[in-house]
Formats: C-alpha cells, sequence, structure tokens
C-alpha cells in the first residue's frame, strides 16, 4: 500500500504539469491550459509515467507540456503568444529604427561625414545657377524697363491722340528702330497706351489726292464718252443728208 502509494506520487510528480483524477478506478490524467481548455485522457489503470504523457501530448497536438517548466500551454495561446512576441519584436525593431533616426542628427561625426559634404557642392551649384540667371534676368528686365520708357516717350512725341494716328514720318518702325525695342513691342505699347494702327496723315492725304484725280479723270471719261456720242449722232445725221444727193457725184 505504502510502496504503491509513493509509487502513484512517483508517476504523478513526472508527469507534472498534468493534473489528474482517480475516480471509479479510472485514472484520468488533465493537460490544463491557463486560458481554461483542457484536454483528457482516462485508463483503467496508471499506466508508466512516459505513457502517460505520450498518449496525452498525442492528444493534444500543437500543446506544449513541459515536464522540466511544469507548464502546459495550448496550441492557442501558444499562436496567441508567437504573435506577441512578434508584435513585441516589430514594435522594438520600430523603436529601434526611429532611435536612430532620431539620434542621427545627434551623431555628426563617422556617418554623416561623408553625407555633409554632397549637399554642400548642390547648394553651391544652385547659388551659381541663381548668380548666373539673377543678373541676366535683371539685365533684361532693366533693359525692357528702359525701351519701354523710350517707346513711350516717342508714342507721345509721334501718335496724334486726336486723331489716333501717327502723325507724318512717325511708325511703329520707326519707334521701333529709335529704341532698339522690337516692332511687337511697339505696336504692343501703342494699342494698349494711345490707341490704333490708324492711318498716318500724309498717307490719307495721298489717298485723298488720288481719290479725287480718280474721280476727275472718271467725270471726264463720262463728259467725254457723251460728247463723242453726241458728235457721232451728229455726223449720222450729216451723213443721212448727204445720202440725199445720191450716188452721182464722184467721190
Ligand atoms: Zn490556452
Amino acid at each position: 500500500m505504502k510502496s504503491r502509494h509513493s509509487h502513484t506520487e512517483r508517476v504523478l510528480e513526472m508527469i507534472e504539469p498534468l493534473e489528474h483524477s482517480f475516480t471509479g478506478g479510472r485514472f484520468r490524467a488533465i493537460a490544463k491550459c491557463e486560458c481554461g481548455r483542457e484536454i483528457t485522457w482516462s485508463a483503467n489503470s496508471m499506466p508508466a509515467p512516459d505513457v502517460i504523457l505520450t498518449k496525452v501530448r498525442k492528444r493534444a497536438r500543437g500543446w506544449d507540456i513541459d515536464t522540466k517548466r511544469k507548464t502546459v500551454i495550448c496550441h492557442e495561446c501558444i499562436e496567441a503568444l508567437a504573435e506577441t512576441i512578434a508584435e513585441e519584436k516589430a514594435e522594438e525593431l520600430a523603436e529601434k529604427v526611429l532611435a536612430e533616426i532620431r539620434q542621427e542628427p545627434e551623431q555628426p561625426p563617422a556617418p554623416v561625414a561623408p553625407v555633409a559634404p554632397e549637399p554642400a557642392p548642390i547648394i553651391e551649384e544652385v547659388e551659381i545657377e541663381e548668380e548666373v540667371i539673377m543678373p541676366e534676368t535683371v539685365e533684361k528686365s532693366a533693359a525692357a524697363r528702359q525701351a519701354k520708357r523710350m517707346v513711350y516717350a516717342l508714342l507721345e512725341e509721334g501718335y496724334d491722340d486726336k486723331k489716333k494716328c501717327y502723325r507724318t514720318g512717325w511708325s511703329d518702325d520707326k519707334i521701333a528702330d529709335e529704341t532698339g525695342a522690337s516692332v511687337q513691342l511697339v505696336a504692343q505699347v501703342r494699342e494698349e497706351d494711345f490707341g490704333p494702327l490708324g492711318k498716318p496723315e500724309e498717307l490719307r492725304n495721298l489717298e485723298a489726292q488720288i481719290a479725287s484725280i480718280a474721280d476727275e479723270a472718271s467725270r471726264l471719261a463720262g463728259s467725254t464718252l457723251a460728247a463723242l456720242s453726241a458728235m457721232e449722232a451728229k455726223i449720222k445725221k450729216l451723213q443721212d443728208e448727204v445720202s440725199l444727193y445720191g450716188r452721182k457725184y464722184p467721190k
């Protein structure tokens, strides 16, 4: 009795962390996880400890029954633990990376050294480009403003604001020539601030003269034609009178 009891105790000690029951002559080994899940294996007698462990482990596939650490953990809890560990490791890694990123500006000696000279020439290049571009632009715009002012002054002089046309001798081309501005710029300034190209007075005078002469010619042509017609009619009438004399007289 005593030896058997000690045998049972020994077995139970060996199958720890499994729980057990021995009721109605039936032995039950129970693997119980902290989460509440449990798996029971039973036998009509008490088997050897390794048999119990093998049978229970076979039934509780995926569980971890650790006799050294005296722990039982079900497969669900193993998965959850694995996930937690993975998450913790991921977080750890993320924190590590973040810490490295945050520390980067504080550690300029070795790793920043090769990085630092790189942006420097880029900035210099940009500065050089700006230096090259800026004065050109400034010069251009200054020259453009100067030319525009000159165009304006000459338009004041050459454009007849009342008649809305150039005065005699003036034109977009003349102002462009004198100022060095483009004809387009002169035309643009004139259109915007003065008026349409119109027709210069001299051209209008010439056109008026041509029109006048053409009118005269037309009038003359008309009256000449009428005179000719009248002459022809008179000749016809006289010839009719001549014909009355017949052909008896030699020519
Ligand atoms: Zn569990």
